[in-house]
Parts: structure tokens; C-alpha cells; sequence
């Protein structure tokens, strides 16, 4: 794989400048799905730090809690680069979407077992997760800091 130029793919993709912010690359990412993507921490078991879902009405990316905000950044840019690549998994079926959407509405969401049992059922690694990291670290230095921080991104895109 050539990193430098999948990265440029991924950037031409999401019509995104050669530096970018966080927050305009989520807001590209929607454009590019044409819906709307949800981002939001779970308690995950300690081997999985994110996931991604796919639903009708959106799709879903979750992060471990309790990892500092520069992991959860290159967590969420994984993920994204998962979505960019079309690495979709079988996605949701309706009710599922309904249980992980009430789940992310509420606050105790991440301790939900409906929707962990949603995640866990739906999860899927891709083949080539080693290349996605590559290509996330590659994505994740063209990154331009922001006064507001990621924190306060997140939190305005988090349901809860
Ligand atoms: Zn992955």
C-alpha cells in the first residue's frame, strides 16, 4: 500500500484542504455519507478502543472512555478511515438502530446491554486493520489544532 498516496485519496474523498481540523473533517465526513454520524465514548472490555456502526439514520462511532483526548482523536480518524474505505460490516437492522440510538440519548449509555449486545453482535474487524492505522496516523498529522479542542467538538456532537 502506498500510504502517502491513499491518505491523498482519502483527503480528494472528503474534499477536505491538505490541513484540516477536526471538526471539518466530521463535517466532511457527513457530506460525504450523506448522513448524519454520531460520535460518542463507551465502556468498552480493555482489548477494543473504538467501533463503528452503520444504520439507516446514521452511523455510529464510539471511543473508549478514559483515553486521553489525542487517543480519541486517532480512534475516531480510524474509524472514519474505515467509512472513507466502505468497510461497512453487514450494519444495522432497524431495531438494533433504535437500541443503540436510545442508548447514546441516554447517559448511562455505555453501561446499556442491549445496545453492548447491538455492538458486540455487529462489530466486525477488518482485514487490513494494520493499514487503517497507517493510514489514520498519516491523516491524524495533517491535523490543525483548534482553540476550541476537540473536547468541546465532541461534546456538541455527543447525544448525551
Ligand atoms: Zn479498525
Amino acid at each position: 500500500m502506498d500510504v502517502e498516496k491513499e491518505i491523498g485519496q482519502i483527503i480528494t474523498d472528503l474534499e477536505l484542504p491538505p490541513r484540516f481540523t477536526f471538526t471539518l473533517l466530521l463535517q466532511n465526513v457527513k457530506k460525504f455519507v450523506g448522513k448524519e454520524i454520531f460520535v460518542a465514548s463507551w465502556h468498552f472490555p480493555p482489548q477494543i478502543t473504538g467501533a463503528c456502526l452503520h444504520g439507516n439514520e446514521g452511523i455510529y462511532i464510539f471511543y473508549a472512555d478514559g483515553t486521553p483526548i489525542a487517543h480519541q482523536q486517532l480512534i475516531i480518524i480510524h474509524e472514519i478511515t474505515h467509512i472513507v474505505r466502505a468497510d461497512k460490516g453487514e450494519g444495522l437492522n432497524g431495531e438494533e438502530e433504535r437500541t443503540v440510538i436510545e442508548a447514546i440519548k441516554k447517559t448511562n449509555a455505555k453501561y446499556s446491554e442491549a445496545a453492548k449486545n447491538v455492538l458486540l453482535r455487529r462489530m466486525t474487524r477488518s482485514t487490513d486493520e494494520g493499514q487503517v492505522d497507517q493510514l489514520a496516523v498519516g491523516l491524524m498529522q495533517r491535523l490543525i489544532p483548534e482553540r476550541q479542542g476537540t473536547e468541546a467538538t465532541l461534546e456538541k456532537m455527543d447525544l448525551d
